[in-house]
């Protein structure tokens, strides 16, 4: 069977870098990935400028005992003094506003008192002080954001300050869901005995949602070729599809056959671990298929050892894509026997700086509940091994530390 490291790597090696069409740019939003450098086409700030409201004055002036100088102008934010700050003058200025000629300094209004047309200044002054350099923060000409990167709430804020209005990045693939089973009920709807509540559609949306893509739920299609093969034909509409159910050994498991009637190209029908082992995986064109187990935790493990992955390159992300491993110190005794490696849930907590992994009492991949209480999955390998409390074991670093 294949190794969890082998199908990671046709999962990679399938998935593209996904880019805009033409040269247009895209109307970008968080999370967008840039495919291309970004270059500032300004000097930031433009002028040198007041950090305070205050005085702005010549330092020579001031020694290391006040001085009283004479108010000779103001000015505001927007405004733009080409008036000269002469020897024992100084001009009233607010945060914002271009420092004005002859000036080299400015003190905060606080620490000032102002008697009509005259201000008091204590010393000393030192030169520059609460001025913001012109083009300290960027030059123009000057890379400000490299391709590759992710646009969080700061980069948004940096495409502005450079009038960026369009940029060329990677898309957020759309990725479609499809719950499978003669057994499933959406919440909300009354279950009828051997019923059971359609939990993966909702687990999958998060996921995806978490993930930065898009996800568009699709529904729940019966055990029956009928029945799937039009819902997987729309799933087929977008850059990624996921289903869940129907990829196992069962009797009315026949995702793997409808998929293949679709002319999808088949990759790799089961990976070597636990939970997760009946993964299905195909291409059709660029589109990337999965079918997941559809034991909820089955499916979430291999969301993160798979599709996260691949979701990452489509966006445009730098490598890593795969999620990264480290070391952690067992809390308690652990014993473990199988013959795959197993991805087992644990919580995580710090101790005087080392983490430290507690597993959890899980009752295997249909038990959903107890992951609410999990940070992330130990990494067990195969075999029958007894740990001692203070093992060193690996974890997957969870998703929400990257
Ligand atoms: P399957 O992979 O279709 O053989 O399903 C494996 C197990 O997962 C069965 O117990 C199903 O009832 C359960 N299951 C399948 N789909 C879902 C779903 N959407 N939500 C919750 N459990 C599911
Ligand atoms: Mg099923």
């Amino acid at each position: 069977m294949l190794s969890v490291a082998e199908a990671q790597r046709l999962v990679l090696s399938n998935a593209r870098p996904m880019i805009s069409d033409g040269d247009a740019g895209l109307h970008y939003q968080l999370n967008h990935v840039l495919a291309e450098d970004i270059v500032s086409d300004i000097d930031s700030p433009p002028f040198d400028k007041a950090m305070v409201d205050g005085f702005a004055l010549r330092s020579a002036d001031v020694g290391t005992n006040p001085a009283t100088l004479k108010v000779t102008q103001e000015i505001l934010a927007g405004q733009f003094s080409t008036t000269v700050v002469e020897r024992g003058e100084a001009a009233s200025i607010m945060t914002g506003a271009p420092l004005p000629p002859g000036a080299d300094a400015v003190v905060m209004h606080e620490v000032t008192e102002r008697h009509g047309e005259m201000v008091n200044i204590p010393g000393p002054i030192k030169p520059r002080q609460n001025i913001m350099a012109a083009g300290s923060e960027m030059k123009h000409g000057e890379t400000v954001l490299t391709r590759g990167q992710r646009l969080g709430p700061v980069e948004l804020g940096i495409l502005a300050s450079v009038g960026r209005a369009t940029v060329q990045c990677h898309q957020l693939p759309s990725v479609a869901i499809l719950s499978t089973g003669d057994e499933l009920v959406e919440p909300g709807l009354p279950l009828a005995p051997g019923q059971i509540r359609n939990s993966n559609a909702s687990l999958l949306y998060g996921l995806v949602q978490q993930a930065y893509a898009e996800p568009q739920y699709l529904g729940i299609a019966c055990d029956t070729i009928d029945s799937l093969k039009p819902l997987i034909e729309a799933g087929l509409q977008d850059d990624v599809l996921l289903i869940t159910g129907g990829v196992s050994a069962g009797k009315v498991d026949l995702v793997p056959e409808v998929l293949q009637q679709l002319g999808v190209n088949p990759i790799f029908h089961k990976v070597a671990l636990k939970p997760g082992k009946p993964l299905f995986f195909g291409t059709l064109g660029t589109k990337l298929i999965f079918g997941l187990p559809g034991n909820p935790v089955s499916g979430l493990v291999n969301f993160h050892l798979f599709v996260m992955p691949a979701l990452r390159k489509l966006m445009g992300w730098d490598e890593p894509h795969l999620p990264a491993v480290m070391q952690a110190t067992l809390t308690t005794e652990f014993q473990h026997k199988s013959d795959r490696p197993t991805y087992f849930p644990v919580k995580l907590s710090l101790l005087e700086g080392h983490w430290q992994a507690t597993p959890l009492k899980w009752k295997g991949s249909g038990d959903l509940r107890t992951l609410s209480e999990a940070t992330t999955f130990a990494i067990f390998p195969v075999g029958e091994v007894r740990y001692a409390a203070g093992s060193s074991i690996e974890v997957l670093v969870p998703h929400s530390f990257s």
